[in-house]
């Protein structure tokens, strides 16, 4: 399935027929992880890539979700990306985030953005087949009825609450600069030629500068982790009517990603959909492994 798949592909590409005629997904380079009804990651290879540099974590208690989107040659994204995953699993498993303060919860994911920067430019420095790589990188931790992300890149959080779809982080991205500074129109931004280049990623970067937000969840509230493979090809209006249709968490996240391919998505996409629920709730509900 797996090697039929890349050949056509190259026959698509050769052929240049038009992208609504690909299946919107490929058995076999789909990877979906629903350890409850209110947690599912989906990633997918995408309609332009023969691998997935793309990687996800779920923690066991739903208290930690992470998305990272590696790059660099020789495959050496896929090790930045889950590098980093396993270097901020470590570091935030010695560090219970319950019960600790807003400034407290802002340090300590901080420091484990900035210890997995490190884990992942170290480990460059003793391969030359990995010099150069690194990873965009998204870390939602939820304490209590706190959502608190940490991210660097252009990897996002959303938040989708009664009141509708917020996009919770900043790109770290040279056209969201633009845009910031008035010299770009959003809708500019999402076809510019320089779209996907990024300020900063783990690993690759000098200093990275990890950046905090924080949200406070109401039962209901669904909390969406992607990567740009997600976000390049759909605009804000087209997620949050997606979402809109409704359904389980893993509706959703299937549903997200099966648009990103729809509308010619060639990169890899990752999508992890997380529904907040009533404490009482949360640890009522059945669990499949
Ligand atoms: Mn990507």
């Amino acid at each position: 399935m797996y090697e039929g798949w890349k050949r056509f592909l190259r026959r698509s590409r050769r052929s240049k027929e038009p992208q609504d005629t690909l299946p919107a997904a490929a058995p076999g380079l789909r990877r979906v992880a629903a350890p409850h009804a209110g947690l599912c990651a989906v990633t997918d290879f995408g309609l332009g890539r023969d691998h997935n540099e793309d990687a996800f974590y779920l923690s066991d208690g739903d208290d930690l979700i992470i998305v990272a989107d590696g790059m660099g040659g020789h495959r050496a994204g896929e090790v930045a990306s889950e590098l980093a995953i396993a270097a901020t699993f470590s570091f935030l498993k010695a560090r219970d985030g319950a019960g600790q303060d807003e400034d407290a919860s802002r340090r300590t994911l901080v420091d484990a953005l900035e210890n997995a920067h490190q884990a992942v430019v170290r480990a460059a420095l003793g391969h030359d087949e990995w010099s150069g790589m690194g990873t965009t990188f998204i870390a939602a931790r939820i304490e209590g009825d706190r959502l608190c992300t940490c991210h660097v890149g252009d990897v996002r959080c959303y938040l989708k609450t009664r009141d509708g779809l917020e996009q919770v982080t900043t790109d770290h991205s040279v056209v969201e600069e633009w845009v910031r500074r008035g010299e770009l129109s959003r809708e500019e931004a999402r076809v510019h030629p320089q779209r996907h280049e990024i300020t900063q990623a783990l690993g690759k970067s000098t200093r990275i500068r990890p950046e905090v937000s924080i949200r406070t969840l109401e039962p209901g509230d669904q909390v969406v982790l992607c990567s740009d493979g997600l976000t390049q090809p759909l605009d804000d209006r087209q997620l949050a009517s997606s979402m809109d249709e409704g359904g389980t968490v893993e509706d959703v996240a299937l549903r997200l990603v099966d648009r990103a391919l729809e509308a010619g998505g060639e990169d890899n996409v990752t999508v992890v959909v997380y529904e907040y629920r009533a404490e009482g709730e949360q640890d009522s509900r059945a669990r499949r492994s």
